[in-house]
């Protein structure tokens, strides 16, 4: 079947709508009519190889969609059903056995190779085979090939084309506090870079009772809507000393959690500086291998301080991405406060607009819908 994809080229290069060839679904797989997808920052970071998915590919992972067609064997989803796609794990793994497939032994395998776990692909352009099956998915297209076990049903009660971020940037963020830091009633929380990923954490900790819940940016705009989703200060480095302004707050004794989405090792090292005894601080900005953290080794062993990573919020789609939109509906999560959107056709508008902070969340809406 004929379909139109964004194809990225290379480093910066802008993507390109091209008519491609798409196969039907294979035993296990799904075929998802896209409604809308979500930009993500890692889009990026693929396009761009430093995290490198071979080019010429289809990137995007963060579709919704309705299933057009289910290949053999798939049995949790039929056609009509609508649906998130979310990352892709190999589901046999013991990660994949404890529920936290963010950690799957072939994460980048199944995410990042622009192959299936065959090697081959489900998409042809120009009579070559290109580079699909981003997060098992590749949805920067009317349509992409996704997996029976990174699809996950949404209800009718909720549009469709909001939902699509909730396959990865909402679901990191607020899985980074409700799943992997655990922050509960009044603990105190220090969140640096209010993007998609930083602002859904917030929110979340709202939900979970964090205070102070403090936010960390240098965009005044997002300090804006940091604090009109729920936290309590916001500091603009900019500005103000932030680990000054952390200190002071606290009554000198820091706060309990920190969570890093910038992936910037200043930002880190400020992070592990304001954490309290027993603070932890999570990482969930996406970090090139190699990169050495300047962190403060006597603070972080003294007062028995951790780091740790946090791949998708720890998250199991399927049953936390139902949990999300259960607080949306209850008025708990508003994270479509985060969208804008555009049409298929300005992807490259899309893209400029959230490495410039402009948008914080954008969203493409396909032809048609
Ligand atoms: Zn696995
Ligand atoms: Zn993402």
């Amino acid at each position: 079947m004929q379909i139109t994809a964004a194809v990225a080229h290379g480093v910066k290069a802008p993507l390109t709508l091209e008519t491609v060839e798409i196969e039907d679904p294979r035993p296990g797989e799904v075929l998802v009519r896209v409604v809308a997808t979500g930009v993500c920052h890692t889009d990026m970071a693929m396009r761009d190889q430093e995290l490198p998915v071979p080019p010429p590919a289809v990137l995007g992972h963060e579709g919704a969609g309705i299933v057009m067609r289910v290949g053999a064997g798939v049995t949790r989803v039929a056609p009509g059903d609508r649906v998130v796609m979310s990352f892709n794990s190999c589901g046999a793994c013991p990660s994949c056995d404890d529920h936290l497939p963010a950690y799957c032994h072939d994460f980048f395998g199944r995410n990042f190779s622009g192959r299936r776990a065959d090697g081959s692909s489900g998409l042809r352009w120009a009579g070559q085979p290109l580079g699909g099956n981003v997060f098992g998915q590749s949805s920067f297209a009317t349509h992409a090939l996704c997996h029976e076990r990174n699809v996950v049903t949404v209800p009718a009660t909720v549009p469709l084309e909001i939902l699509g971020p909730l396959g990865c940037g909402v679901l990191t963020g607020a899985g980074a506090v409700m799943n992997a830091l655990r922050v509960g009633p009044r603990r105190s929380l220090a969140v640096f870079g209010t993007g998609a990923v930083g602002l859904s954490a917030v929110m979340a900790a709202r939900v979970m009772g964090a205070a102070p819940l403090i936010a960390i940016d240098v965009v005044e705009a997002r300090l804006d809507l940091a604090r009109e989703l729920g936290a309590t200060h916001a500091f603009n480095p900019t500005r103000t000393s932030v680990v000054e302004e952390i200190m002071a707050l606290t009554g000198g004794i820091g706060v309990d959690y920190a969570l890093d989405t910038t992936a910037r090792p200043a930002v880190v090292g400020d992070a592990v500086r304001c954490l309290a005894p027993r603070g932890v601080c999570g990482l969930v900005g996406a970090m090139p291998f190699g990169q050495a953290l300047p962190v403060d080794g006597g603070h972080l062993m003294s007062g028995g301080r951790a780091v740790r990573g946090i791949v998708e919020g720890d998250a199991d789609p399927h049953h936390f991405i139902p949990a999300l939109i259960d607080l949306h509906l209850a008025g708990q999560f508003p994270f479509d406060r985060l969208i804008t959107f555009y049409p298929l056709a300005e992807i490259n508008q899309a893209i400029h607009d959230a490495e410039t902070g402009r948008t914080v969340k954008p969203v493409l809406r396909m032809p048609g819908w």
